[in-house]
């Protein structure tokens, strides 16, 4: 048998769940298979190398997807792009200074034999994306520190994700999604550099520092009643904004919360993000991370994107105070087994008002799980520190007119009414 930890890594670096014969997420996908979810997922399991599959993985084959599933997903796919442009033209984007766009890349050297790419100088890499890389850069013009995820524009298109669709079309949503997005919850995207005379495309992201260390097997008992609080509301904050726009996530988990050097949780990775014409969050597949992944996707069916959000949010809230994953198995089918069937199990001697929170938001049923309204007005949530505080947004979506609040949060919140 696999060890726990063991178990632990492999099924949180899974990225692709209901949807094996779709590869949305290479690096740490399935490959197409004949044999059954729970084969597949052993396989996945025990093999190593596949870790480092790079290539284009969908080979047309499905396990467990139609091909009508598939139109559908595109036809979504699409529709985002048109929802994207209409909100552009009809000024309902937030953002009060635009993503730049530049398309001429310059790659050189300073004088220390650094590596440049324009007017930024590589320091380190930060981290692995499933299409491509994040590294650290200091821009010469204003000294501050970005994170730039790098892609090769050849590999993306190389990169199937569906039968007419490639990993580009993917990263073209996230940079989409991300520029309309503007709230101190959320990592911004400050420019997008992609020079159609070189293979390199990058999204050049504001820095976020601090590393949260909850990766499941995180410190036991997890980070304390607290610090889990503050980044709770932090991500309650930034997620009801995401909700408002119509936006979905996808992929809510530690992974993708970054934290601040002053302890302000920022929201990224928009990869599997997707963006609905109106309050109909409707989807039929579910590209995130297996033991985040709500129990609702985990049986193939259409489900609600804002729901599933908020079951990874429980999944997230119960990794903070507990420590560990609330339903993992030694397989992706276990796991998944788990999510739909297994009855949630909390410690004794927790928190009353927390131990009502983790049920409200991890209750099986999407239609009777808490939502992010009810959680913001949680008591727990509210705790010592008072109602979350609450911003304004720019684009003055009906959906999300509220008022400045007399909150004490230390969110940066901006109004321009
Ligand atoms: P992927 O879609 O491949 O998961 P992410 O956007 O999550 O890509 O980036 C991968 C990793 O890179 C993150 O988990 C994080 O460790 C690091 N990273 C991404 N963006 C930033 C950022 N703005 N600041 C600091 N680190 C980042
Ligand atoms: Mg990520």
């Amino acid at each position: 048998m696999f060890s726990k930890s063991y178990s632990i890594a492999r099924a949180t670096e899974m990225g692709c769940c209901s949807c094996f014969g779709l590869i949305r997420k290479p690096k740490r996908s399935l490959r197409p298979g004949s044999g059954s979810a729970s084969q597949v997922s052993q396989q996945f399991l025990l093999d190593d190398s596949l870790e480092d599959m790079d290539g284009a993985l969908y080979d047309g084959e499905t396990t467990n997807t139609s091909h009508e599933g598939d139109g559908e997903f595109q036809s979504h796919n699409k529709r985002s792009e048109e929802i994207l442009m209409f909100r552009i033209q009809n000024g309902m984007i937030c953002r009060e200074t635009p993503v730049k766009e530049t398309h001429q890349l310059i790659r050189s050297e300073d004088e220390d034999g650094n590596k440049m790419i324009n007017e930024y100088v590589r320091e380190r890499k930060i981290g692995s994306g499933s299409y491509g890389k994040v590294v650290l850069y200091r821009s010469t013009i204003d000294e501050k520190r970005y994170a730039i995820k790098a892609f090769h524009k050849s590999h993306l298109l190389k990169l199937r994700v569906a039968p007419s669709e490639t990993a580009m079309s993917d990263v073209l949503r996230e940079v989409s999604i991300m520029k309309m997005l503007d709230h101190p919850n959320i990592v911004n995207l400050i420019e997008v550099i992609d020079d159609p005379n070189t293979d390199h495309f990058y999204m050049v992201l504001e820095y976020v520092e601090g590393k949260w260390v909850c990766e499941g097997s995180g410190p036991p008992g997890g980070i304390g009643e607290q610090k889990a609080r503050k980044y709770l509301r932090d991500i309650v904050a930034g997620l009801m904004y995401l909700h408002a726009h119509n936006i979905v996530h996808g992929d809510i988990k530690p992974d993708n919360l970054l934290v601040t050097s002053t302890g302000m949780v920022k929201i990224g990775d928009f990869s599997v993000s997707q963006v609905f014409e109106d309050d109909n969050d409707e989807l039929r597949r579910s590209p995130g991370t297996p033991v985040f992944t709500a129990p609702e996707c985990c049986l193939g069916l259409t489900y609600h994107g804002k729901a599933a959000d908020t079951w990874a949010l429980g999944v997230t809230l119960y990794c903070m105070v507990i420590g560990y994953y609330p339903f993992l198995g030694d397989t992706l089918q276990d796991t998944y087994d788990k999510i739909v069937k297994k009855p949630l199990s909390i410690p004794e001697g927790i928190n009353p008002q927390l131990r009502n929170l983790l049920e409200g938001l991890l209750c099986k049923d999407p239609q009777h799980r808490l939502t992010l309204e009810a959680v913001e007005q949680h008591p727990w949530v509210i705790g010592e520190d008072g109602p979350i505080p609450r911003y304004i947004c720019r684009c003055k979506r009906t959906s999300f007119q509220r008022e400045k609040s007399d909150g004490k949060g230390d969110a940066d919140m901006t109004s321009t009414d």
